[in-house]
């Protein structure tokens, strides 16, 4: 039977405060709060240990013990005798030890062995009892471990908690798990190592599958509507229209959005693809697509010049539809909005101006998004639900792990463009030492005069600890006495704008820039880059930021200069223009915390699931879950009882 915290014996007021801090206010919060982490105490044999090696051994004192309080530290130190064995102990700090242990006691020592010296560095010390192997470590300010560990043992011996299996039976003996009680003890009072990997396995299944469900539980919850009813021949028409074939991978990224278009309820979209696949033409062609079904579609870029950017892209292929842009700079906004809200306009391209609440569309089919991970979930979620139903597409050119683009958008609705548009040409990179820098400014002399555009990048503005910065270089670049523009944050969103697109329409020139210039823009003479101080961006960003030249048919080189030359970081950036394969080792260096914290906050945070290490355990979950929905009496049969009260109460669907 479940009590109150109160009546278990043992907690009296302070203790029910400090629990209460932690936000636990019954038993059951307090069987929620696992350990944090667990010390081993499995005893060793200190014949097999190696040096250096921590361990926990149990012997007796064979000598008096000595303590040296004089020092800096207190030193306490003795000899113990651990089977046949006779090592020193020395600890430091615990002054308390005279007053527990004397020549005689049995005890028990955790610490590091030396075992040249035969000496073991000690930092815990105690006469033993009937003590666990494992001790598992709360972190609870105010309150010892073990007299957590005694509540919830009380709790448990009492059956004072109250713990439903919520797993469908089925799955929990398919997986040979043990129920969610037995867990929960397992992890609070474990016997050995075993019990805890026992639990946590179980755990990590039911991590697993409730995010699952919550996943398919919102594809389901996506709104039904009519299968588009788009013009296939007028698409077909378009495509052909194109100045250019498109790739394998945009026509599969395009085939995957029709096939979205045509089913009977709204889907999400992710395509993601490395700077310059074309990921602006799928979108293109889809909204295309949309508004031969007479419907309006939204398009959002992160800043205005990419808005203005795909305005013009669009108005330059799509020449007989009304194509309207909304940004901060746009007159006459108001007869516009108004104009947007009659349905005079087929297509809607701006930027975060566009979630602003006056903008309404008559009948809005379709919303895309670029460069997604630039807005913040609420601005997103705002544009999208202006539509009639849900369909976005969302445009991304930082490639996600696969279990992550699986767990935050369902594996089947991401679609990735690899290949890039033929006549291409790589961009070759290269490293060079900053000793030879006159050498760079020889070449963008060189590459300005061809009538070609070049970017120096800097990592800061102006900077004591940073050489390379806008300050210093500016006054380098002036005295090449080329067309020279400055871009960097200080500067208002105004004069960003004007300076890109002086510099675009400049016939060659140098942007000298911080980086930006990152995200999008296209300028296809743009064919030489040079980052200094180039150690001091992440891969991710490097590839973005070269990303920006080699867009059109030319030749395009990237130099790295550093005056660290032995990075191996940067050299693979010279090795491979692949942003997954950087990607993958930005992952693998930084660990996936990086992409999940910059991803999406929230429902990624799982305590046991390691998305590194788990997707097999994500893949059976979802197949469960998916087999859980199609059984017809998933909505009555007693034994999904507890589920379906669990995802009433937590999943809000
Ligand atoms: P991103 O994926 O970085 O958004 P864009 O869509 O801006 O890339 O495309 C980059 C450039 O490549 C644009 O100038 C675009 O017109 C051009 N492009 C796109 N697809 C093709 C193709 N199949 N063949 C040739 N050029 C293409
Ligand atoms: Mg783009």
């Amino acid at each position: 039977m479940e009590v109150k915290l109160e009546q278990i014996k043992g907690i009296g007021p302070a203790w029910l405060r400090v629990l209460r801090n932690e936000g636990i206010w019954s038993t059951y919060d307090l069987v929620l709060r696992v350990p944090k982490s667990y010390e081993d105490f499995t005893i060793r044999s200190l014949s097999s240990a190696k040096d250096l090696e921590k361990l926990t051994v149990q012997g007796k004192v064979i000598s008096a013990l000595k303590e040296n309080p004089y020092g800096k530290v207190h030193l306490t130190t003795f000899r113990v005798k651990i089977n046949d064995i006779e090592a020193e102990v020395i600890a430091f700090n615990k002054s308390y030890l005279i007053k527990q242990i004397s020549e005689g006691s049995e005890v028990l020592i955790k610490g590091v062995y030396h075992l040249y010296q035969k000496k073991i560095v000690a930092n815990y010390i105690a006469k033993v009892t009937t003590q666990m192997p494992i001790k598992p470590v709360y972190k609870i300010e105010g309150m010892y471990d073990r007299n957590i560990q005694h509540i919830v043992s009380h709790i448990f011996e009492q059956d004072h908690v109250q713990i439903y299996e919520i797993i469908p039976k089925e799955f929990i003996d398919k997986y040979h798990l043990i129920n969610r009680k037995e867990a929960y003890r397992k992890l609070h009072l474990p016997k050995n190592f075993d019990d805890i990997k026992e639990a946590e396995r179980r755990f990590k299944y039911e991590e697993a599958f409730f995010l699952q469900l919550k996943l398919v539980a919102n594809q389901l919850a996506s709104s039904k509507r009519k299968p588009k009813l788009y013009h296939i021949e007028k698409v077909r028409d378009l495509i052909h229209r194109l100045p250019f074939e498109l790739t394998m991978d945009q026509k599969q990224a395009t085939n995957d959005i029709f096939k979205d278009f045509k089913r009977d309820y709204s889907g999400i979209r992710l395509i993601q693809g490395d700077v310059g696949s074309g990921k602006t033409v799928v979108a293109l062609i889809a909204s295309y697509a949309v508004v031969t079904a007479n419907e309006q579609v939204a398009i959002m870029a992160p800043t205005t010049l990419l808005a203005e950017q795909h305005y013009h892209f669009f108005k330059s292929i799509l020449k007989d539809l009304n194509i309207a842009l909304l940004t901060q700079n746009t007159a006459n906004k108001n007869q516009l909005k108004e104009e947007i809200s009659k349905g005079n306009y087929d297509i809607v391209i701006g930027t975060q101006a566009l979630i602003e609440s006056d903008v309404v569309f008559k009948h809005l089919g379709f919303v895309v998004i670029d460069e997604q991970h630039k807005f913040g979930v609420d601005a997103r979620q705002t544009l999208i639900e202006k539509g009639h139903a849900k369909d976005v597409l969302y445009l991304t050119a930082t490639p996600i792990p696969r279990t992550l683009a699986m767990v935050s958008f369902g594996e089947s609705n991401v679609s990735t463009i690899k290949e890039k548009p033929s006549q291409r040409q790589p961009v070759i990179t290269k490293l060079m030492d900053s000793k030879n820098e006159q050498k760079v400014f020889d070449m963008i002399t060189k590459t300005v005069l061809k009538k070609e555009h070049v970017f120096v990048i800097v990592p800061a503005i102006t900077s004591d600890q940073v050489s390379d910065n806008i300050k210093t270089t500016q006054e380098k670049l002036t005295q090449l006495k080329l067309p020279l523009f400055v871009l960097h944050g200080q500067l208002s969103k105004d004069e960003q704008n004007q300076i890109m697109r002086d510099f675009k329409q400049s016939p060659g020139g140098v942007l000298l820039s911080t980086t930006m210039i990152e995200v999008g823009i296209d300028i296809p003479t743009a064919t030489l880059m040079i980052i200094l101080s180039a150690h001091q961006f992440g891969l991710a960003q490097l590839h973005q930021l070269r990303g920006r030249i080699g867009r059109g048919t030319l030749a395009s080189t990237c130099y790295l200069v550093s005056e660290k030359q032995d990075l191996e970081r940067l050299a693979l950036m010279t090795k491979t223009n692949d942003g997954f394969v950087l990607s993958e080792y930005d992952l693998m260096a930084r660990g996936p915390g990086d992409f999940i914290g910059a991803q999406q906050s929230g429902y990624l945070n799982f305590h046991f699931l390691d998305l590194s290490t788990d997707e097999n355990i994500l893949r059976e979950a979802q197949k469960n879950v998916l087999s859980l929905f199609e059984k017809p009496d998933f909505d009555s049969n007693v034994r999904y009882q507890y589920l379906r009260k669990h995802i009433k109460d937590s999943l809000k669907i």
